[in-house]
């Protein structure tokens, strides 16, 4: 049985038209569970070996203790032009600009929808696209970022508070939505479900620099690891994920893991006079009733997985406790814990050292650079912009990945402000459009032309300044 025959069937299930339509379309379909039997594979689809257990190649633990891994081939899956790792806010302008500049993209997300913490990690407030220049507002956050706060104005709740001069709020399943719609149109292949666990390196360095030159990913599926061969990577895995296993100099920084949630029936709530507001009510959202609670939490690991876990579990039992403090407040009794993120908020781990490093002294004194790929703004619009100078993208000592989000190389206290995450639409942005125009050029990441990046940033709307 092939794939078509399989999506097919499926798609006539989806739509709900039953046995009946099927069976007027020509197709056999029955809902009996012995029917089903043509869906068992006794071979594996890619290599069509039995499937007896001889294809396995588990590691082994040897008698010293270690674990070894066996060296194994690993099958390819794309062969492209940029490859994006991380489908968040920086991830997806990332792919879609470079999409719009005709080269072949796949986009690779660990998780089976668009949007990173901004969707999955319920942080909807957008901070950070305005700036301050005399005594003037202005919006510096351009680009593909307001075109998509632009769209979300065209849809039922998709955004809030709008208006010039405002920090707006959106909304994450409207946002997963229009992120769906712009990835479609673009013509991305996205490659769902698919956790990034390794580089792939040249089987040589790059003879002007001595560096390792990038030249994919792998990706860990159901199916076993598989390759997408690429002539330009962008990471924007938030973590470093692909610069990390590249062998890319970058610090590891810890701070404040929270795990944000949404409670609603707030537009229900009738307080006693004189009673007094509760804690943890949160901030507005677009759906009414609705609020989002933030989260502060502990500094720590943000990529160790036991640190996770039990951070998960502590800020569960936390917010149900605020959720019961609310509740237990006359007046408020109907509000209820709508839901917890299914992303833990990590804000930083891994930042990569870059060929420039953006610092608050310069972004205070409005240090300009001739290579601007975009600018960022401040979280209360309250001083002026910083320009994003491209070798901030640029790891010093790896060819070919260039990193767009709150990866990118920044000083401690710089990358506050680099990680709100209009800004990570910028630099997102900005990694797209200069790796396919290094791939356009034939050129790398190292010594794509500048300016010829700037001319394409510009025609998608970016703002350089
Ligand atoms: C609790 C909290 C509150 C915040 N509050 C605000 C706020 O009020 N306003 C604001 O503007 N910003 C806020 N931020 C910051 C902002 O949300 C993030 O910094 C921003 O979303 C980062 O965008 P990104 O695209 O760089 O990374 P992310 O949003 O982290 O996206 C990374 C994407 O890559 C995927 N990924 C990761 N590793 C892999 C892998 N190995 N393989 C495949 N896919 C992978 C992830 O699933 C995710 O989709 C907050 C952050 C947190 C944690």
């Amino acid at each position: 049985m092939n794939y078509s025959e399989v999506s097919r069937r499926d798609w006539i299930k989806t739509l709900g038209m039953g046995v009946g339509a099927a069976a007027l379309s020509g197709i056999g379909v029955s809902t009996s569970r012995e029917a089903r039997a043509d869906f068992v594979h006794k071979e594996d689809k890619t290599t069509g070996k039995l499937l007896d257990g001889s294809q396995a190649n588990p590691c082994k633990l040897n008698a010293d203790g270690t674990i070894a891994r066996p060296a194994i081939s690993v099958p390819k899956i794309s062969e492209t032009d940029v490859l994006v790792v991380g489908a968040g806010p920086a991830g997806c302008c990332a792919a879609i600009a470079a999409a719009r500049l005709g080269v072949k993209v796949p986009l690779v997300e660990r998780y089976g929808h668009f949007g990173g913490l901004a969707t999955g990690g319920l942080v909807l407030h957008i901070l950070g696209h305005w700036t301050k220049q005399g005594d003037k507002k202005v919006q510096v956050v351009q680009g593909i970022g307001e075109e998509m706060m632009k769209r979300l104005e065209g849809l039922p709740n998709g955004i809030c508070n709008r208006e010039f001069g405002k920090n707006p709020t959106l909304d994450s399943e409207v946002y997963k939505y229009l992120l769906v719609e712009m990835i479609t149109e673009a013509n991305i292949e996205c490659l769902l479900h698919s956790w990034c666990c390794d580089a792939i390196l040249a089987d040589s360095p790059d003879p002007a620099t001595g560096n390792p030159v990038v030249r994919g990913a792998i990706i860990q599926t159901k199916l076993g690891p598989q390759a997408v061969v690429a002539k330009q990577v962008v990471d924007t895995t938030g973590d470093g994920d692909v610069f990390y296993a590249a062998g890319a100099a970058h610090t590891q920084r810890e701070y404040d893991i929270g795990l944000v949630s949404r409670i609603a029936n707030l537009d229900r709530v009738n307080p006693p006079e004189g009673t007094k507001r509760p804690r943890h009510l949160g901030d507005v959202s677009p759906v009414k009733g609705v609020n989002w609670v933030n989260m502060a939490g502990p500094s720590l690991d943000g990529c160790d997985v036991r640190v996770l876990s039990k951070l998960e579990l502590q800020h569960r039992k936390q917010i149900w406790k605020q959720v019961q403090e609310v509740r237990s407040t006359p007046g408020y009794e109907d509000v209820y814990l709508m839901e917890t993120a299914p992303q833990i908020g990590v804000r930083i781990t891994r930042v990569v050292e870059g060929v420039e490093t953006l610092t608050l002294e310069n972004a205070k004194a409005g240090k300009t650079y001739d290579d601007c790929v975009g600018v960022g703004g401040a979280w209360g619009g309250d001083h002026i912009g910083w320009q994003v100078p491209y070798g901030a993208l640029l790891p010093k000592n790896v060819e070919n990945i260039l990193t767009g989000g709150r990866s990118v190389s920044a000083e401690p206290l710089m990358s506050d402000l680099v990680r709100v995450y209009p800004n990570c639409w910028v630099t997102g942005h900005a990694a797209g459009v200069a790796a396919a125009t290094a791939v356009l050029e034939d050129s790398t990441a190292r010594s794509v032309n500048v300016a010829e990046v700037r001319k394409n940033l510009l025609a998608q709307n970016a703002y350089l300044g």
